[in-house]
Formats: C-alpha cells, sequence, structure tokens
C-alpha cells in the first residue's frame, strides 16, 4: 500500500489557493509546512495567502454570487450538493486517510469525520428546496409574506480540530442558502478543505462559489474577518481569537457566528444506569484526545455512587492508549509540540494540587517525535480549581462529587462556559428539570452525542459562543429575513 505522504502530490499537486475555480500561488509566495502530528515528521507545503489574495477570493466570491452560482434555482443547487456528497462518499477512505496524517486524528475517528462531510451535503442537499417563508395577517387591504434569502459572500475560519466535519456544517449550510463562501481552514489543518474544493469543483460547482485560502490566523484569517465585501463570518476557534474576529467584522457591522470553546458537564445520579453510562462517559471525554469543544470534560457525580464511578473510571483510563494515527488507537496524538506542552503543563499542575486517580499509557513503539500525551484523569476536584474551569483541549478529565440537584446544577453551570452538558438519571422529572436549568446549547438525557448528529443545532451560550449551526437552524444563521408588505387596497 503506498502511503498517504506519497499519494499528496496526485491528490493536491501544488497546494495553492483555491480561488474562482483555479489553483494559484500566493501573490506574496509564502509557504507553510505541514507536519504529520504523529511522527513529527514535515510531509509537505501549503501556501499561505496575504491580504491580497483576500481580496481576490472576496472578489471571485461576489463574482459568483451576481452571476452563475446566484442564478442556480434551489433544486438543481440541492442536486449539485447531492452529487458533492455522492464524490466525498466515494473518496471517504483517502479523505480520511489524508486527515489522519495531516491531524494525527485516530483512522476510525476521521472515516467517522469524511462520512460525516458526506452527510452534510447529502442532509442540505434535501433542505435546499424546502426554506419556505410564511404569510402574515395584517390589516385589511394588505397581503405580507417573508422570505428567506442568502446574504452574499460568507467568510468561514475554522480550527484544525475536526477540519471536515466543521467544514460541513458551515460551508455545506451557507453553500445551501446560494451564498458564496471563502474559507480559511486553520494553518495546522487544510488539507482536506483543500481536497474539498477539489471535489466540489470536479462535481461541477460553478467558478467561485468555493473558494480556500490557507494562510495563518493573524494573516489571512484576520484579513478575511476585517474584509469589507464579505457578509457573514462562521467563525469556529478559540474565545481568545473569537472576539478579536468579531471585533475586526464589528468594524463593517458584519455578522458574526461564534463556536467557541467549553467545559462540557457530565452528570451522574444516584439512580443512573452506570453500564450504559461509562463507556460513552469516557469516549465524550477523550475522543480525539480531548481536542473536542463540546468534550465531557467535567464528570460531576452524586456521593453515593462517586466511589463506584472513580473505580471503574480509573480502571478505563488506565486502559486508554495513545499511539500513532494510523494504528487506530483509542487516542491519537496531539496536534502539535506546542499543544502538548500546554496540556502537559496542565497535568502538571494537577499533579501538584490534585488527586491523580489513573494515568493511561503512551503506545510502545509510538513514534518519538510524535506529540503523544497519556490520558489523565484528576478525582476530587474542587469544582473552582483551574483545572476543572479552563478549556484544556486535551486527554485530562476531572471528576467532581456533588450532593443533590440543586448543588449538581449550581457546579455545572458554574463556568463561563455553556456548550453541551449530558445527565445520567432514571428520574423523568429530574431529566426536564435539569433540561431546563442547565446552561448549554445542547443537553443529553442519558447519553452524550459530543455535539450531536447532522440534524441537531449545535451552538452555545455564554463565553461558548452566539449563532447555531448545524440541522435546519443553520439555514437561518446563513440568510436574511425579508418581509414584503402589498398594499392593494
Ligand atoms: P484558534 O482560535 O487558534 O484558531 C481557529 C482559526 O482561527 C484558525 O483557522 C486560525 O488560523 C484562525 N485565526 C487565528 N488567529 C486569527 C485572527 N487573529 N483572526 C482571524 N482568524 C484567526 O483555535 P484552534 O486552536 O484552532 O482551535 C481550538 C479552539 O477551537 C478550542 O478553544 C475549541 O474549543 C474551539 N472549537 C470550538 C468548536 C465549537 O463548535 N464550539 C469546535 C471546534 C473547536
Amino acid at each position: 500500500m503506498v502511503a498517504m505522504r506519497e499519494k499528496i502530490p496526485d491528490i493536491l499537486p501544488d497546494r495553492g489557493l483555491f480561488i474562482g475555480g483555479a489553483w494559484r500561488e500566493s501573490s506574496a509566495g509564502g509557504r507553510i509546512e505541514v507536519e504529520n502530528p504523529s511522527t513529527g515528521e514535515m510531509v509537505c507545503d501549503i501556501a499561505d495567502a496575504s491580504a491580497a489574495d483576500l481580496d481576490e477570493a472576496v472578489s471571485a466570491a461576489r463574482a459568483a454570487f451576481d452571476g452563475p452560482w446566484g442564478a442556480v434555482a434551489p433544486a438543481d443547487r440541492g442536486r449539485l450538493l447531492m452529487k458533492i456528497s455522492s464524490a466525498i462518499a466515494e473518496h471517504h477512505e483517502w479523505l480520511a486517510e489524508l486527515e489522519a496524517l495531516d491531524v494525527g486524528k485516530p483512522i476510525g475517528e476521521a472515516r467517522a469525520d469524511a462520512r460525516a462531510l458526506a452527510r452534510y451535503f447529502e442532509f442540505y442537499a434535501g433542505a435546499a428546496d424546502k426554506v419556505h417563508g410564511a404569510t402574515l395577517p395584517y390589516l385589511p387591504g394588505y397581503s405580507v409574506f417573508t422570505q428567506r434569502e442568502p446574504l452574499g459572500v460568507t467568510g468561514h475560519i475554522i480550527p484544525w480540530n475536526y477540519p471536515m466535519q466543521i467544514l460541513g456544517r458551515s460551508v455545506v449550510a451557507a453553500l445551501t442558502m446560494g451564498n458564496a463562501v471563502v474559507l480559511k481552514p486553520a494553518e495546522l489543518a487544510s488539507l482536506t478543505s483543500l481536497a474539498v474544493a477539489r471535489i466540489a469543483h470536479e462535481a461541477g460547482l460553478p467558478a467561485g462559489a468555493l473558494n480556500v485560502v490557507t494562510g495563518s490566523g493573524a494573516g489571512a484569517g484576520h484579513a478575511l474577518a476585517a474584509h469589507p465585501g464579505i457578509n457573514h463570518v462562521s467563525f469556529t476557534g478559540s474565545l481568545r481569537t473569537g472576539t478579536s474576529v468579531q471585533a475586526a467584522a464589528a468594524a463593517h457591522a458584519v455578522p458574526v457566528t461564534l463556536e467557541l470553546g467549553g467545559k462540557s458537564p457530565q452528570i451522574l445520579f444516584d439512580d443512573a444506569d452506570v453500564d450504559q453510562a461509562l463507556p460513552l462517559l469516557v469516549k465524550a471525554a477523550v475522543q480525539n484526545a480531548g481536542q473536542t469543544c463540546s468534550a465531557g470534560s467535567r464528570i460531576l457525580v452524586e456521593r453515593g455512587l462517586y466511589p463506584l464511578i472513580v473505580a471503574r473510571l480509573t480502571e478505563r483510563f488506565r486502559a486508554l492508549e495513545a499511539g500513532p494515527a494510523t494504528a487506530d488507537p483509542p487516542l491519537g496524538p496531539l496536534i502539535s509540540a506546542k499543544q502538548r506542552a500546554r496540556v502537559e503543563a496542565y497535568i502538571e499542575l494537577g499533579r501538584c494540587e490534585l488527586t491523580l486517580a489513573a494515568r493511561g499509557e503512551i503506545a510502545p513503539g509510538a513514534p518519538s517525535g510524535g506529540h503523544y500525551v497519556a490520558p489523565v484523569l484528576f478525582a476530587d476536584v474542587p469544582p473552582g480549581h483551574r483545572l476543572a474551569q479552563e478549556e484544556i483541549f486535551g486527554p485530562v478529565v476531572v471528576v467532581i462529587p456533588f450532593d443533590g440537584e440543586r448543588e449538581a446544577v449550581q457546579i455545572a453551570n458554574g463556568t463561563p462556559y455553556g456548550l453541551v452538558a449530558a445527565v445520567w438519571t432514571r428520574d423523568g422529572g429530574r431529566q426536564l428539570r435539569l433540561a431546563k436549568q442547565l446552561k448549554a446549547g445542547q443537553v443529553f438525557l442519558n447519553d452524550y452525542g459530543a455535539g450531536g448528529g447532522v440534524e441537531l443545532p449545535f451552538g452555545g451560550v455564554g463565553r461558548s459562543g452566539h449563532g447555531r449551526e448545524k440541522g435546519m437552524a443553520a439555514l437561518e444563521s446563513f440568510s436574511a429575513l425579508k418581509t414584503v408588505v402589498a398594499h392593494h387596497g
């Protein structure tokens, strides 16, 4: 089998910028090296776009929106999206291999991401011609109706942890509404975004409808957020960058959707079904090596069940191993040496101040240049401790005991974030009470979906952001509601 690294020149020959349906080099000639996080080796490079390239991309998107792409009827847009979905499904194996190489994601998780991307195109293909307006009762002699219209050119800045899934939930929804897109993927994980541009173009997406501009955050990312020619910014990433993106867009009164971080609680009451909960508790916490915005990284356990849960989690964490993406381990490496150093600093702090309940392993034979972190479980963690408050974005999980429903809600809601929450209890009344009281964009009852399916609206409250993506709700984010008032007497 030819390794993915050797296939890259065939899949993405120049790895340039994809603007107006064609590949081109960055005008300033800059390149960014691409590292394999499983080995630390450099595998290829990508273009580093300048502000001038962003101007080109926004102009190409505008020309497509005002021209051929804007003229495509909703049903035809849907057919085109379905064609792209089929092409992605057909190519999903190499897309997954490319992602595993670029991001260090275990190949099984990368395959799931590629399938999810195909599913986004499929879901929104079916939705393209089903976005209806309403007729509104008004005064005698009037007819009033509403219609949803595209915004124009939408900018999308996405992170490195789930490139294909986040492209799916934001870019595909924007295209569905007829917007033309400029996408700036993360500099640490751009290869699958470039590959999707190629696949979509080959499937017939008109030139300029989807432009992919790779580059640094401070350069290309800022230039996109601050560009006066865009009509909306969808940003997924850290709180710090998100607020700077919002400020840049505010200079032109451009609306922004912010999908930021989280410190999501998984709450177990004494009556929880432990056997059903345990595998999901662990998966929700360490999936993608904990580099998941909706990771269930705080496990809150009612006092009666607490010793049992800590013991069972300890067993499971000790058995977890971090290894190279191609071996499909429970955890891959972290994305970069910088991210590993950041996570290790949190672990060191925890070791000094907290009770270390368990630590997993790094697989024997894992390449020494890879950015591996063995997963860690801390028990009896005070809810106000930094490890229970801050988003670590690594395989570090805290367990916190509580007494009764009121304290559970208080602890769960006691961070600045509010992305996802899970409640494990057989008490139906308690399920519904907590679903109301928890500060989160999604609440799972006796389950955890780490963001849930393509159909389910997703987004945060508080410092986790604002606006919704996924499901039909995303189509509202990427369109404007127009009210038409006819006075006919
Ligand atoms: P990041 O904020 O550093 O980068 C995200 C994107 O922003 C990248 O494409 C980056 O190049 C770009 N960027 C950086 N500086 C910029 C600037 N000044 N102007 C414009 N763009 C800029 O985030 P990250 O480290 O890539 O991702 C991790 C963070 O993302 C975590 O906090 C995580 O919780 C969050 N995240 C949230 C969600 C969600 O849906 N809520 C999903 C995934 C990740």
